[in-house]
């Protein structure tokens, strides 16, 4: 059997840049450490890809300083146009790269196994290789098509709201096995020819079509769970290149990015109250509702609040809790929202920020959003550390969340959050709610009635023109 000799000096660049990426993961795990965890994280990847140069075994320097210079450039152009509001679904489209990398990586091998030195004495591609190869192919191919069904429902290119074909699961997990059964098929078969032709390239297709039956019947409010477990996946399938193009680094980076990624997925389970291997079969969220499809609207009384009445009541308060969510992304309200919040201060009002795992587009979304318009760290706290808080607050104040403060999640067994846990701003003695109209919905797309409470007044503007109205009548 064909060994590769590894060069000492490569291994440890590789260790060493595999303890930064480790180093980053830990600072990125607080926001106080991000910075620093980011750091690590470049100085890792510089070492990576400085590595990688100096050994390039396969293609030439230039080959692959062109493939930089023309993937960096496009990804600087990228992200300097980007809006803030459209990361979530940029993140899924990079996701789809990742895969879709994989495929080929794992495709160039299949076809030329001579150049990746996959080729055993008797001149067929060795078995391990072909595992690591059909499972490179089977995982690239399902991040590739369920990130782009994702990047579509993100970008409302599609639908939000579930699409469930009938016996998903059946013909899910029949797709699965039939993907195992062929991946085994195809180790096995140990020789080149047109039935081992056959078998890789149905494995190919039938994980393009997997990743797309996995996502298409998710919808509602369970995107954030997609978003991370797509993120898994798409280290693992970088991992699964590494393998086949024997590159360390590049395993250990991918494991890091799958398992971090099924960690995260993990925590949004458990945020949404989403069983996780209900998510892995796909297709779990509530069989009615979804995302965009209205709901029932009802004519009933509400009050209409201004920024006066709301800097009033919130200077005389002793607690003010606010709740931010994506309509704050949208109307890029963080920095007035924190001028507020330092005037209220000021006031000698105790202002807390209450963050929901799964508010906004993305995880973390809101806690990025209020570190760049530097709100204290202290100042910002998880939902379970803070719900109980509600019921000694005068003012929730929610800016452009909704759905994370929808009490149907508790009492609607019907509706598409149901049982996923949100803020308590019922209890809150005064609520007041920022957003632009009262048609205009949250993502799951249902009607909210903490609108039409006693206590609530509804702030009808723009998050940022409201904020802003506030500062001046504080
Ligand atoms: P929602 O999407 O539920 O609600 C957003 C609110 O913001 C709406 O009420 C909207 O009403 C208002 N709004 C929009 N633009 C503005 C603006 N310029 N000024 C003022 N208000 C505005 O947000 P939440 O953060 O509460 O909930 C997040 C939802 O997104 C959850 O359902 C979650 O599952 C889902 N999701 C989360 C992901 C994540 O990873 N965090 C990923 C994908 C989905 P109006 O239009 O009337 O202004």
């Amino acid at each position: 059997m064909e060994t590769h000799a590894v060069n000492p000096w490569v291994a440890v660049a590789y260790l060493v840049a595999g303890v930064c990426f480790i180093l980053a993961l830990r600072g990125l795990s607080s926001p106080a450490t991000s910075r620093k965890g980011n750091r690590y994280g470049m100085f890792g990847m510089l070492i990576a890809v400085v590595t990688t140069l100096m050994t390039h075994e396969i293609a030439s320097l230039p080959e692959i300083v062109g493939a930089i210079v023309i993937g960096g450039g496009v990804g600087f152009v990228i992200a300097r146009r980007i809006q803030m509001t459209a990361m979530p679904q940029l993140v899924a489209a990079f996701h789809s790269l990742v895969g879709l990398a994989a495929v080929l990586v794992a495709v160039a091998a299949f076809l030329n196994p001579g150049a990746f030195g996959i080729l055993g004495a008797d001149g067929n591609i060795l078995t391990v290789s072909r595992v690591e190869m059909a499972l490179g192919a089977a995982i690239g191919a399902i991040t590739f098509s369920g990130s782009v069904i994702a990047f579509a429902k993100l970008n409302g290119n599609m639908s939000g709201a579930p699409i469930m074909l009938p016996a998903r699961h059946v013909i899910n997990l029949g797709t699965l096995i039939l993907i195992l059964v062929l991946t085994g098929l195809f180790t096995n078969s140990g020789q080149a020819g047109p039935g081992e032709n056959v078998l890789f390239w149905i494995v190919v297709a039938l994980s393009f079509a997997i990743g797309f039956l996995l996502i298409i019947p998710i919808g509602g409010a369970d995107m954030p769970v997609v978003v991370s477990m797509l993120n898994s996946y798409s280290g693992w399938a970088a991992a699964a290149m590494g393998f086949t193009l024997h590159n360390t680094a590049m395993i250990i980076t991918g494991a890091l990015v799958g398992s971090s990624g099924a960690i995260l997925s993990y925590i949004m389970c458990k945020a949404m109250n989403r069983s996780f291997i209900s998510v892995i079969a796909g297709g779990f969220g509530a069989d009615a509702g979804g995302a965009g499809d209205g709901g029932t609207k009802e004519q009933r009384p509400w009050k209409r609040g201004s920024a006066e009445d709301a800097a009033f009541l919130m200077k005389e308060a002793e607690n003010v809790i606010i709740i931010p969510g994506y309509g704050m992304a949208v109307a890029q309200a963080q920095h007035a929202l924190r001028e507020m919040g330092d005037l209220l201060k000021e006031h000698g009002v105790n202002v807390k920020y209450a963050i929901h795992p799964v508010a906004g587009r993305m995880p973390g979304h809101m806690n990025v959003l209020l570190a760049e318009a530097s709100v204290p760290y202290d100042e910002v706290f998880e939902l379970e550390d803070i719900n109980s808080e509600f019921a000694q607050a005068d003012v929730a104040f929610i800016i452009g969340a909704n759905d994370v403060v929808n009490p149907a999640a508790k009492t609607d067994k019907s509706s598409p959050i149901y049982g996923m846990p949100v803020f308590d701003v019922d209890k809150a003695k005064t609520i007041f709610f920022i957003k632009r109209s009262m048609g205009g919905q949250g993502y799951a797309g249902v009607d909210n009635d903490v609108f039409y409470m006693d206590q609530t007044m509804m702030l009808l503007a723009d998050a940022k023109k409201m904020v802003e109205e506030i500062v001046k009548a504080l």
